[in-house]
């Protein structure tokens, strides 16, 4: 069980890896056709971007019918695999991109930090010239930035109260 669930957190950290290669090399490369339609303004409820859903959700599938009887790694791998698309989804969809309004605005400097280094990722609509391809790790200059505007709000924020 302990192994399993090493497993299961190694998988998740990979998987940022991985998406960050997918979303660099293979999103940005080959298959642009797909993805361009997530860097195109739109009214869609859905893009065809919303594939890479599918597929991850079908590779997790797989794990765990191979993995289940008895539980093996490949069951932990999965259950990694799912965990992460769970955590995409709800930063990247949810409150990065906002499909769902569930969450407001945000003071916690990680999310500023992933959320700024997302719309950099998305001012460019082209192909080629982004950068930013990582999801819940992002460069420390997006962390250094977040931090000083929440530190601003917070001064603005106290100052207020003398009012
Ligand atoms: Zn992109
Ligand atoms: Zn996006």
């Amino acid at each position: 069980m302990l192994t399993g669930i090493g497993i299961m957190f190694f998988t998740f950290v990979l998987m940022e890896g991985v998406a960050w290669l997918m979303h660099k090399y293979v999103l940005h490369g080959f298959m642009w056709f797909l993805h361009k339609s997530h860097h195109t303004r739109h009214k869609h409820a859905f893009e065809l971007n919303d594939l890479f859903f599918a597929y991850y959700g079908v590779l997790a599938m797989l794990f765990f019918i191979f993995g289940s009887e008895p539980i093996d790694y490949r069951f932990w791998i999965g259950a990694g695999i799912t965990l992460y698309g769970l955590a995409y989804f709800l930063i990247h969809d949810v409150f990065i991109h906002r499909r769902i309004r569930l969450f407001g605005k945000t003071s916690n400097v990680y999310l500023k930090a992933l959320n700024m280094a997302h719309k950099v990722h998305h001012k460019v609509q082209e192909k080629h010239g982004s950068e930013s391809f990582g999801m819940l790790w992002v460069k420390p200059r997006y962390f250094r930035s977040a931090y000083e505007i929440v530190n601003k709000q917070e001064q603005e924020k106290r100052g207020s109260v003398h009012y």
